[in-house]
């Protein structure tokens, strides 16, 4: 399956980069979601830290398959920000690969009364420069 990387359609507050967020902000230039991966137990890790929270064990990003599914979500229907226009649809992903690996992000290309918890989504990243910002999308949909 091919990356969908689309452009931005309005404002968004982006992350300040570091040495240890860097992979996850920008793995989408790349067409992949990178999450830090413990090198001894293999637990997924996030979001980045500089060491298992499990064993302690090194962390390194790896690729995952950037399919997961809506844990919890919330449509935002204020306007917490001057330039971001409501409704906004807040929610929280797991990742397939483990059960408490979940990311926060925004649900988009479908209606917001089409999420529920439990549906099934797929990756894909908005481009700002550098930072390739994960979105996702219901599996299957137009982005
Ligand atoms: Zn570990």
């Amino acid at each position: 399956m091919s990356t969908v990387i689309i452009e931005p359609v309005g404002f968004r507050m982006l992350p300040a980069l570091n040495e240890l967020n860097r992979a996850f902000w920008t793995g989408g230039a790349n067409g992949q979601l990178l999450i830090q991966r413990c090198a001894a137990c293999r637990r997924w890790v996030h979001p980045p830290t500089s060491a298992c929270p499990t064993c302690e064990g090194p962390v390194r990003p790896e690729p995952v398959s950037g399919r997961g599914s809506v844990y919890t979500f919330t449509v935002n229907a204020h306007q917490f920000h001057p330039e971001v226009d409501p409704p906004n649809l807040i929610a929280i992903v797991q990742l397939d690969e483990q059960d408490d690996l979940r990311i926060m992000t925004n649900i988009v290309g479908c209606d917001p009364g089409a999420v529920r918890c439990g549906l099934p989504v797929q990756v894909l990243f908005e481009r700002h420069d550098e930072v390739f910002y994960p979105l996702f999308a219901p599996d299957g949909g137009e982005a």
